[in-house]
């Protein structure tokens, strides 16, 4: 067998074990309503958790924004593309979080998977959590330093942990939103172990930007914690509905991963267009408590409406509330018979999530409304017994 005739079998036995991921080509924008191969349905699959992706004043600020700056950055950051308005972005974004400064990057991914290296080396050691999103995974591996995966939440062994290692520099790394499962971090008691072992802390919040804390600022505006140890990533993509990502925190921290973060300074900057449209889709969030309150009522429904045996709902009180199946072959039937009942919902496998635990990733947003909730309900409820 050649090279190839391998992948070929390789990908024959993704399709054996119900792991083969396809795409839908959508024909309408990101919104409750998809339109896939001509047939509408129902949506509860993005992250788009405010409803701002298709907001008409974002897509005006961005037009405004093209109109105003081009197409493109032209250069990396460092070099020549960096520009007026993502300097103002970044003040605004480190304003809102509390933070002294911000740092802008491209996608969450890159921030992720750059900042860690910027922290840590070889000899040195990184904490996770055994459920934090890959671009974490990836930054701890890029980074060479010794990792050390705690079990999800389980803050007495990442106690023994931190006890147990001698390395000059230590990070612990979390999620504050977990992104498949809804539930969230104990951000004030990892913080205290940060201090209490001279750790930094790198806080992930692409879920809880713009839905968690006062005005949306975020899961660690929510927990009232600050320190100079706390580096918090937000993404720009989900609540806020463009595109980006961010890491704030103390000043000369922020400085050191600007001149250290690879991903940082070795990439085109974004299209400045972006963050005249981010500055917009900020105000949107901060005065955005109509929509975190329907969201918030919209879970709420959702629990009480939902009457599952067999499946599970997880307990989350954010927009992700999934509903674990266990088995890969039965979450991808449940899913399929969601789509041809007009809903659609991702079944989520492994290796996103830990074998066994294959599930429905439910995701609401503040543009879907009761009778979408019901129906999803009503049509679950119906299908536990039916599949
Ligand atoms: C989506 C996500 C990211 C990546 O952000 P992008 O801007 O989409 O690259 C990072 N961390 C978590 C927890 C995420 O869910």
């Amino acid at each position: 067998m050649n090279q190839l005739d391998t992948l070929r079998a390789e990908l024959r036995l993704l399709d054996a074990a119900f792991l083969r991921r396809t795409r839908r080509n959508n024909a309408l924008p990101c919104a409750p309503h998809a339109r896939i191969d001509g047939r509408d349905l129902l949506a509860f699959c993005s992250n788009d958790y405010l409803g701002l992706a298709s907001e008409p004043a974002l897509a005006a600020a961005l037009a405004e924004g093209a109109a105003r700056w081009g197409s493109g950055a032209g250069a990396s950051h460092l070099v020549s593309g960096h520009y007026e308005v993502q300097q103002q972005l970044e003040a605004r974004l480190a304003a809102f979080v509390g933070c002294e400064r911000a740092l802008y990057f491209s996608t969450g991914y890159m921030a992720n998977s750059g900042v860690i290296p910027a922290l840590v080396g070889r000899g040195d050691a990184v904490f996770a959590d055994r459920l934090n999103h890959a671009s974490l995974v990836d930054g701890m591996l890029l980074s060479r330093a010794s990792m050390h995966r705690y079990p999800h939440l389980d803050l007495t062994a990442l106690e023994r942990m931190l006890v147990a290692s001698t390395a000059p520099r230590k990070l612990i790394v979390t999620d504050a939103v977990f992104s498949m499962d809804g539930d969230l971090a104990p951000l004030a008691e990892l913080l205290a172990l940060a201090e209490r072992f001279d750790a930094w802390l790198l806080i992930d919040d692409a879920h809880g930007f713009g839905v968690l804390g006062p005005q949306g600022r975020g899961a660690v505006a929510e927990a009232g914690i600050a320190s100079w140890r706390l580096i918090q990533i937000g993404t720009l993509g989900k609540a806020a509905g463009v595109s980006g990502a961010f890491a704030t925190g103390q000043a000369d921290v922020i400085e050191w991963l600007m001149q250290k973060t690879r991903t940082y300074i070795f990439t085109t900057g974004a299209p400045p267009a972006l963050a005249h449209a981010l500055l917009a889709s900020l105000a949107l969030i901060e005065h955005g408590d109509d929509r975190r309150e329907r969201l918030a009522h919209l879970i709420d429904r959702l629990q009480t409406r939902l009457r599952l045996q067999r499946w599970t709902l997880l307990p989350s009180r954010t927009p992700i509330q999934p509903v674990q199946v266990g088995d890969n072959a039965e979450a991808l039937a449940l899913a399929r018979a969601l789509w041809n009942d007009g809903l659609w919902v991702p079944a989520i496998r492994p290796p996103t999530v830990p074998v066994g635990t294959a599930r429905l990733r439910i995701s609401l947003t503040a543009a879907h409304t009761e009778a979408d909730v019901d129906r999803l309900a009503d049509t679950l409820n119906r299908l536990e017994g039916a599949l």
